[in-house]
């Protein structure tokens, strides 16, 4: 917490920071049966066709809802989550309860549109992550095409032990995407070595796609991505302004507040696709 305010400005080791902490260990004690005490509710954000305005699909997005502070954002959790292994199970109830979901709402006659769900390297990288995943879709009868796994380029650190994972859950027909595209240090070794579908363009360049830096980097990654056969998807969508750049560039897929903010799935719109 510090380190993240301490970028552009001092920090005192004073009321605020010690009231950081205690809200940090707070966190880290609770978390542990946040799961079990089914205090986690699944978001979901819409991904759209901006050439069409249709909705392709859904990403699933975690909020924590806590007894006592209310709604806490997966920035503040997940890392926490990551540092003490509960991500594993965090981890399998969001992705239960997306494909859960999916399912319910093929069943209802919503459509039939794939379903993400962001993984964290430590997740991704337990030895039996592809049965779990198995387990799942089988236990809710959900076809695989209809699961995408939204994956960063943090879990290929190794992509000798990621690469047969990756191919087991291609095999499945399991879709893939990488997540944050842009932001890491590997990207274009990744795309080469890794069969993933898509690729979302991180919110950072697309915030910023009035800078003409941002927009040459959009470009070349719709580019790059279009070039592999990939879906190229833009996040981080927030205005009229940043959808005509993107059209303009060629891409074709994007989501972001301009269309929907994340919401609990009691406001989910029919998906028209
Ligand atoms: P992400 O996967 O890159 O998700 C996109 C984030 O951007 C979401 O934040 C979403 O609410 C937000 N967003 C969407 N459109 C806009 C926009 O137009 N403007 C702005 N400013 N933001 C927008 P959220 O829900 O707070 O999630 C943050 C991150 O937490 C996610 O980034 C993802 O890395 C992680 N996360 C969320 N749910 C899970 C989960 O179930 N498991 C794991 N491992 N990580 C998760
Ligand atoms: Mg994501
Ligand atoms: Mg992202
Ligand atoms: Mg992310």
């Amino acid at each position: 917490q510090a380190k993240a305010q301490g970028k552009n400005q001092y920090i005192f080791f004073d009321d605020s920071l010690k009231h950081a902490l205690d809200r940090r260990l707070l966190l880290e004690n609770e978390l542990r049966t946040a799961v079990e005490d089914d205090e986690l509710v699944v978001y979901y954000q819409s991904k759209m066709n901006i050439l069409t305005h249709e909705c392709v699909g859904y990403e699933a997005l975690v909020r924590w809802n806590h007894p006592s502070l209310g709604l806490i954002s997966p920035g503040e959790f997940i890392p926490i989550a990551e540092e003490t292994g509960e991500i594993k199970a965090v981890g399998a109830y969001v992705l239960n309860a997306a494909i859960k979901q999916n399912k319910k709402w093929q069943d209802e006659g919503f459509g039939y549109f794939p379903v993400s769900v962001n993984v964290s390297a430590e997740q991704f990288n337990q030895f039996d992550f592809v049965d779990q995943v198995k387990k799942m879709l089988k236990r809710h009868q959900l076809t695989p095409k209809y699961l995408e796994l939204e994956i960063t380029e943090s879990i290929m650190q190794d992509v000798e032990t990621v690469l047969p994972v990756i191919q087991a859950f291609k095999a499945m027909g399991i879709q893939l995407s990488l997540d944050d595209f842009g932001t890491g240090y590997s990207s274009l070794y990744i795309l080469k070595e890794l069969p993933v579908d898509t690729i979302k363009i991180d919110q950072s360049f697309v915030r910023t796609i009035n800078d003409p830096r941002s927009e040459s980097i959009v470009k070349t990654i719709i580019d790059i991505g279009t070039n592999l056969g990939m879906q190229v998807i833009a996040e981080g969508i927030e205005t009229f302004e940043h959808l005509e750049h993107l059209k303009a560039k060629g891409c074709i897929f994007g989501q972001g507040y301009y269309y929907s903010r994340p919401v609990p799935v009691e406001k989910v719109k029919k998906c028209m696709s």
